[in-house]
């Protein structure tokens, strides 16, 4: 029988501003999915796009966590340590044919979806997806994505098929402006770190076809029996402001309150729908929070 990979989960936080409730409720969420499968729980941040974060909110945002008991294991992974990586990564999927340079501006992509309503995903053209038209200068790399839709299974939400030529078409690795895209750096570190499921908010569940489209690019021309499949995916609720926008810097959401760590825990567990637990420190809390977190698990498997 081939061994079963250990578990691997993780938090990846972008530090654009202190932790807020919402991205706790992600740690909690992850941190407890890999305690209770008995697996590592690592800490990565995601700082690539060094113009929107800052060292104040890494402090404060590993601050946060120890403060409520939520202690990953080895080093904290840092993405502007790790460009060579992303480098990397980029050759070996232009090696495959699988990139290509792309002249369009934000404005001709726009208008090529000027038909498309507002808030609906604005999709690439593939104007340059067979050379670049003469006499135009290449901004950012593209990633070609398959013709085939990505199939997969979130643990509450059930099965997905994304046909990512309908819902973004060929998407950006490298922006313009030079720094890498996040779809790049997240399927990268994940697969460094060989993450084996990722426990995160619901808000990124439109991302997942397109980091494994490029999970399963990167591993293209690997000997098949060293190839890993992609994470599990569990996208969890997400809290909300209370005008039902996502917490975020640009809305305004507060940082998590220093004064009473439990109470923060207890606010995001009755978010899932949990019951307050009684507990005098963080660790009781984790402690008695494992099992529960367990049946959670069990009860929210899509059937
Ligand atoms: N850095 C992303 C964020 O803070 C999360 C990435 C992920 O969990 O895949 O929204």
């Amino acid at each position: 029988m081939p061994k079963q990979a250990p578990y691997i989960g993780r938090f990846a936080p972008s530090p654009t501003g202190p932790l807020h409730l919402g991205s706790l409720a992600a740690a909690v969420g992850s941190f407890l999915d890999a305690k209770t499968h008995g697996g590592h729980w690592l800490l990565r941040i995601e700082d690539i796009d060094e113009g929107r974060c800052d060292t104040a909110s890494v402090k404060h945002i590993e601050h946060t966590l120890i403060r409520h008991g939520l202690q990953w294991q080895g080093e904290v992974w840092v993405q502007s340590e790790r460009h060579s990586f992303y480098e990397a990564a980029l050759k070996r999927l232009s090696m495959l044919n699988l990139t290509y340079p792309c002249a369009c501006t934000r404005k001709e992509i726009d208008e090529a979806n000027a038909l498309r309503e507002p808030g609906e995903n604005r999709i690439y053209p593939g104007t340059c997806r067979h050379g670049m038209p003469t006499g135009r200068e290449a901004r950012a790399i593209r990633f070609r994505c398959p013709t085939e839709p990505v199939q997969w299974q979130d643990h509450r939400m059930g099965h997905f098929s994304n046909d990512l030529n309908a819902s973004s078409g060929d998407f950006v690795l490298r922006r313009g402006d030079g720094f890498w895209a996040y779809h790049l750096v997240v399927v990268v570190d994940d697969l460094a770190s060989q993450v084996s499921h990722i426990v995160r908010g619901e808000d990124l569940t439109d991302t997942t076809a397109r980091q494994i489209a490029l999970w399963k690019a990167l591993q293209g021309g690997i000997d098949t029996r060293g190839i890993v499949p992609p994470p599990a995916y569990w996208h969890l609720p997400v809290i909300l402001a209370e005008d039902g926008q996502k917490l975020s810097k640009q809305t305004g959401a507060q940082a998590v309150p220093e004064h009473d760590p439990v109470l923060n825990l207890n606010t995001v567990w009755q978010h899932f729908g949990l019951d307050k637990i009684k507990a005098t420190t963080t660790k009781q809390w984790l402690e008695l929070a494992a099992p529960v977190w367990a049946n959670y698990r069990a009860a929210q498997a899509a059937r």
